[in-house]
């Protein structure tokens, strides 16, 4: 496919829900590679444990480093950095036994001879937040890496660590509130990464003028259709009068009233070049 897409979690059924619509389309037309991995399939003890008791006390449970290493390890084409000590020898021989066996004589994976330059993103309620402008950049990858945390989170360590080895690694919140798990979050935030692939929409023009998006950032005016009246509410006269320029100038003047009431943030952000002298003053 043009884009490969990994995800770990402890519930990868959770996932099912991507084979439906655009997305499910996408993975038949090979437009995406996608693959699910359990976390706990990394495990070794008979409880498939992935989480243990914070450090310093406090309520619930943390996810351990190890588990997750070997995990993204395997997947990234990594070496755990202990495979050559001759001590952990036979404690990791069956740990990684696919990588370990095909790369014996060859050097140590590194970001740069792995698979090509994946992202590896941690959805995260403490990070900064996941908006277009990351959606647009991430459309661009080759390959993504999803890690879905679960309990209080997952051990800081982590995503670190793969920083150190040269990763690309992103921590991101969809938003301020907490979700249980980070599977809802990857799902949110890969609609909004491959809706933007070429191919992906039916109709590319679709997705050029929506919220968001280019260097407005604007909110979209509001939308309607058919029928002119519908239960005595007819629509603006404006958008029936068939002048394209008429109609263009009511949208924007409609889009910047609409955001200011909604959104007054993201006008104070905006760059006052991407307001034109026609904008109505609000
Ligand atoms: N103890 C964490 C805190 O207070 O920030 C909350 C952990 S949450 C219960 C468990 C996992 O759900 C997180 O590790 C993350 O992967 C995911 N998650 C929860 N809310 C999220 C949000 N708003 N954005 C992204 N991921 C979220």
């Amino acid at each position: 496919g043009d884009m490969q897409i990994d995800i770990v979690s402890v519930f990868p059924d959770y996932f099912e829900v991507l084979n439906v619509g655009l997305f499910g389309k996408a993975i038949e037309r090979g437009l995406l590679d996608v693959h699910t991995h359990d976390l706990r399939s990394w495990t070794h003890d008979v409880h498939h444990s992935v989480d243990d008791t914070p450090v310093g006390g406090g309520a619930g449970m943390v996810m351990k480093p190890e588990v997750w290493a070997e995990c993204l390890d395997d997947l990234l084409g990594f070496e755990p950095p202990s495979i050559t000590a001759a001590s952990n020898e036979t404690q990791h021989s069956n740990a990684s036994a696919p990588i370990s066996n095909n790369t014996t004589d060859e050097p140590a994976a590194t970001s740069e001879n792995a698979l090509p330059k994946p992202v590896l993103i941690f959805p995260n309620p403490s990070a900064p937040l996941f908006t277009q402008r990351d959606a647009t950049e991430l459309s661009h990858a080759s390959h993504l890496l999803f890690g879905c945390g679960r309990y209080e989170g997952y051990d800081a360590r982590i995503p670190c660590y793969y920083r150190a080895q040269g990763v690309d690694v992103r921590e991101y919140s969809i938003g301020d509130y907490v979700l249980n798990g980070g599977e809802v979050a990857v799902s949110v935030m890969l609609e909004a990464i491959t809706r933007l692939i070429p191919g992906f929409m039916g109709n590319p023009d679709s997705i050029a003028e929506e919220s968001y998006t280019g260097s407005n950032a604007l909110l979209e005016h509001y939308q309607y259709t058919k029928p002119a009246i519908w239960r005595g509410m007819g629509v603006p006269e404006v958008l029936t009068s068939g002048d394209h320029g008429k109609v263009d100038r009511f949208r924007r003047d409609e889009a910047i009233a609409h955001t200011d009431q909604v959104r007054p943030d993201l006008i104070r952000q905006m760059d006052c070049k991407a307001l034109d002298k026609a904008d109505r003053k609000t």
